[in-house]
C-alpha cells in the first residue's frame, strides 16, 4: 500500500527501527549520515538501499529540510556504496519513489541501487 509523503515522520516505520537496530537487516555500510543495507526482495542482481540516518518521509521531506551537511553526507555515502560495489565501470541505477504514484510503500527516504546485470528500459511502459 504506498504511503501518502506529506504525513508527519512515523517513528515506527520499519527502517527506523532497522537504523535503531530492532530488526535484523544485511548491513552493507554506515557512516554519519547514512546506512546501507540488502533489500529483502530484490529486483535485481544487487539491490541495496541507502537510508539517511535523519527522519525524512522521503526525498521530497528530505530535499526541502535537510540540512547542508545531512545532503552532502547523504550523497556521498551512497556514490560510496556503488563504489563499494563494484558497480561504476559496469554501471547502475538509482531510484528514489515518492508516493503513490511511484508505489512508495517505506516513509523513510530511501534510495535503491541497481545493478550487477543490464537493468532494461528505465521505466514501465504500458
Ligand atoms: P519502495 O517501494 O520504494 O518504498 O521500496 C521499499 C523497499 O523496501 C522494497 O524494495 C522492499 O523489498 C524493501 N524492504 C521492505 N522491508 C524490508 C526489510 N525489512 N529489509 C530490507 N528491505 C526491505
Amino acid at each position: 500500500m504506498p504511503i501518502d509523503p506529506t504525513l508527519p515522520y512515523d517513528d515506527d516505520n520499519i527502517f527506523a527501527r532497522i537504523l535503531r537496530g530492532e530488526i535484523p537487516c544485511q548491513k552493507v555500510y554506515e557512516d554519519d549520515w547514512a546506512f546501507a543495507f540488502e533489500d529483502i526482495n530484490p529486483q535485481a542482481k544487487v539491490h541495496t538501499l541507502v537510508i539517511p540516518k535523519g527522519r525524512y518521509v522521503s526525498w521530497d521531506d528530505f530535499s526541502a529540510r535537510a540540512s547542508d551537511a545531512e545532503i552532502v553526507g547523504f550523497v556521498r555515502a551512497v556514490g560510496e556504496v556503488a563504489r563499494r560495489k563494484g558497480l561504476v565501470e559496469p554501471g547502475y541505477r538509482l531510484l528514489a519513489n515518492i508516493g503513490a504514484h511511484a508505489g512508495q510503500e517505506v516513509p523513510h527516504l530511501h534510495v535503491h541501487i541497481f545493478g550487477g546485470e543490464p537493468l532494461g528500459p528505465m521505466i514501465w511502459k504500458r
